[in-house]
């Protein structure tokens, strides 16, 4: 800016000059030639004033200077469009420097604002976190007692009256219900605080599955369980505790969301460096339009009434955090027809043995 405003002063002072040149210049030359034909018709000649005299007066004492005048005039218009140009550019580039600083203001101010907004919502973030952390905790201890109870009653159940069983089995039930919640909480707000890292191993599927589902097998009578597992499937690479937990998850939502009974197959099949374990129900299915929103917090498709069925909407959120923990993914399919059911699907990665039997971190 500054060197525009030298710039534009410098040119100024070139405009006062020529002006100066402009008028002083065709004078000298006027009183030059003047001078000069004079002094060689009249003086040295001794001529008075000749027709030669007139017309070299004519040439050098008034076209001449005028000539010398008009281009000096050209010059100095020139030089002034020059200057009213720059001063016009001088204007532009003051206002624009203007507008730029006013806008890096209001941005910092915006900026400024949108981190006091993140520094609050963190802060927000962490009290939730401790809160929902804090008060697991505090459930849980009592609930264990409570468990505690209830199962060591439950040991002389039968010398009970039939009406205090009934009540023992629904304090069982919503013991159960609540300690799983509880725990579904204390695990989410563990994952989103970062500490609930997965330790990740090779898991060779045949076994892991059979014997997760022998556990609901014994349990259940409605539905009949299958598991499908080729026996040449290499290992899959995850965290068993983890994989256990999601697994559980689906075939327990399997088994709620097919309230007549029903057929639920677990499967597993290698796909490219994935090995894709399958939950297929032959429950009430999901709509088309509830199937995207299904992994995130706190959502419950209205399919079948199913408000009816106990749940919190935390369970295939866990599942979904489970599982891209551990760079994994969960997908669903489902035609949206009861009785069709729904097809839950979760891809680990495949581990080779090398032929040393050392084992190749695909993490790594
Ligand atoms: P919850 O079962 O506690 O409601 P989830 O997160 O496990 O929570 O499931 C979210 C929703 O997805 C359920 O409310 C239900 O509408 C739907 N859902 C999950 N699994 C199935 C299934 N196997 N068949 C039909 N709907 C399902």
């Amino acid at each position: 800016m500054v060197c525009m405003a030298e710039e534009i002063h410098k040119r100024h002072s070139i405009i006062k000059v020529l002006t100066i040149v402009q008028w002083v210049l065709p004078i000298i030359l006027f009183f030059m030639a003047t001078g000069f034909e004079m002094g060689e018709h009249i003086i040295y000649e001794h001529n008075s004033i000749s027709p030669a005299f007139i017309s070299e007066m004519a040439i050098f004492g008034v076209v001449g200077p005028v000539s010398v005048w008009l281009v000096l005039r050209w010059v100095r218009d020139n030089q002034r469009q020059l200057e009213i140009a720059n001063a016009q550019i001088y204007e532009m580039n003051f206002q624009l420097e203007l507008r730029v600083a006013e806008r890096t203001a209001e941005l910092r101010e915006k900026n400024q604002a949108l981190e006091d907004a993140n520094k609050e919502l963190q802060a927000l973030d962490d009290l939730k976190s401790d809160f929902v952390s804090l008060v697991s905790h505090e459930l849980r201890a009592p609930l264990t007692n409570i468990n505690g109870g209830i199962e060591l009653i439950a040991r002389h159940k039968d010398k009970l009256p039939e009406r205090k069983q009934a009540v023992l089995d629904i304090l069982r039930d919503e013991s159960a219900r609540l300690t799983h919640l509880v725990k579904n909480i204390l695990d989410v707000s563990l994952l989103e605080t970062g500490k609930l890292e997965p330790i990740a191993g090779p898991i060779a599927l045949q076994p892991f599955l059979r014997t997760l589902i022998n556990s609901r097998i014994h349990t259940n009578k409605q539905h009949t369980i299958a598991v499908h597992v080729p026996s040449n499937l290499p290992a899959a690479w995850a965290d068993e505790v983890h994989l256990a937990d999601v697994i559980i998850n689906l075939v327990d939502n399997a088994i709620k969301y097919s309230p007549n009974g029903g057929n639920i197959t677990v499967s597993a099949e290698q796909s490219g460096d994935d090995i894709i374990i399958a939950v297929h129900d032959t429950g009430v299915g999901i709509p088309t339009y509830a199937q995207k929103h299904l992994f995130k917090q706190f959502y419950r498709a209205n399919n079948n009434n199913n408000r009816e069925v106990y749940g919190h909407g935390l369970g295939l959120y866990f599942c979904r955090k489970l599982i891209e923990a551990q760079r994994g993914k969960i997908w669903v399919e489902s035609t949206g027809v009861p009785g069709e059911g729904s097809t839950f699907f979760v891809s680990v990665p495949v581990i080779y043995e090398l032929e040393d039997e050392s084992i190749l971190d695909p993490f790594n």
